[in-house]
């Protein structure tokens, strides 16, 4: 592996669930990472695991060769680079950006092609996996860009991850992501309701889920969500209904652009902002089941 070191200084602005385990993993493996976050905690996590930290993005960017985003959404990446963060103007020119959030791609081509009028190159790396895969290093990492700045990325992509896979152009990473997590929540929500229907049946759901998982029914969410997160009642996925709302958004809006019948991303995306707007910011995306079980009783009693 390339020596750590000769990457230079890292800037890892976002220090949140995902973003705040994997810089940790990266000044772990000994690269010089300086954090941001306006969060004092995921600051002093980082600080804990070798890495610097700041409150400003700006600060944390200042002589940066590599300037690594793991932030809610892409407008949220382009106002710390461009807008009132302004983290781009202390970056000279042959920097790299890596957008590791799960932007909207038509956002992610503009924002390159603006840092790029700066001589600032920019490849989007989003992730598949959540925080358990963050923690023993074996993240998907699907990656949008040209070819060099992958190369130039690779080390800090696979001291984060496992299967690092090029997706095509910059923004291709995004588009992968949305679309994947589009099949991802339809494949959930297939679950939920069919556990639903099953305890109406009589059906203990456990056994439904056992059933499901050696049968052609079985999917990412039948074998690690339904029973460690949802029927224990515990919902601690580690990833918000909200954020999966916004990708499930991206996808049906890329649909839409593209000018695909959109039957499935349209009525998938429906279905988590209804889901978000009624339980809020702090629940966790696997709370799809609770909700999903509440408009059953609902319809039920409007019948
Ligand atoms: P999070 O809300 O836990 O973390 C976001 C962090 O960004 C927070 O700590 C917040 O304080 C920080 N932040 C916000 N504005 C900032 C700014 N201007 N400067 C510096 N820091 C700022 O979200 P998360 O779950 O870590 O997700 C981050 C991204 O990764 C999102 O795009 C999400 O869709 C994606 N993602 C999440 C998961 C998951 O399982 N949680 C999995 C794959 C992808």
């Amino acid at each position: 592996m390339t020596d750590p070191a000769m990457q230079g200084p890292v800037a890892f602005i976002g220090l949140g669930m995902m973003g705040g385990p994997m810089a940790a993993r990266l000044a772990t493996a000994g690269f010089d990472v300086h954090g941001a976050d306006p969060v004092e905690t995921a600051r002093s996590a980082l600080i804990a695991a070798g890495g610097k930290a700041s409150t400003s993005a700006a600060e944390a960017a200042e002589g940066a060769q590599i300037v690594i985003t793991m932030l809610p959404d892409g407008k949220v990446v382009r106002d710390v680079l461009l807008g009132e963060g302004r983290a781009a103007s202390g970056l000279a020119a042959g920097a790299l950006v890596i957008d590791m959030s799960s932007s909207a791609p038509m956002q992610t081509r503009e924002l390159a092609s603006d840092l790029g009028e700066r001589g600032i190159s920019l490849i989007d790396a989003p992730v598949s996996g959540g925080v358990r895969r963050v923690l023993d290093g074996s993240l998907t990492i699907m990656v949008g860009g040209e070819s060099r700045d992958i190369e130039r990325a690779r080390p800090l992509l696979a001291a984060m991850g496992k299967a690092i896979i090029p997706t095509g152009p910059v923004g291709s990473g995004h588009a992968v992501k949305a679309l994947n997590n589009y099949v991802s929540a339809a494949g959930l929500a297939a679950a939920c309701e069919a556990a639903l229907v099953a305890e109406k049946f009589g059906i203990d759901p456990g056994v439904l889920v056992d059933v499901l998982n050696v049968s052609t029914g079985k999917n990412n969410s039948t074998e690690v969500k339904m029973k460690p997160f949802i029927l224990s009642g515990t919902y601690a996925s580690g990833f918000s209904m909200t954020l999966m709302a916004k990708d499930l958004r991206t996808a049906a809006e890329l649909a839409h652009e593209l000018g695909v019948g959109e039957p499935g991303t349209q009525s998938v995306a429906d279905l988590w902002r209804r889901a978000s707007e009624q339980l809020g910011r702090a629940a966790d995306h696997t709370e799809i089941y609770r909700f999903l079980a509440t408009s059953d009783n609902e319809t039920q009693q409007e019948e």
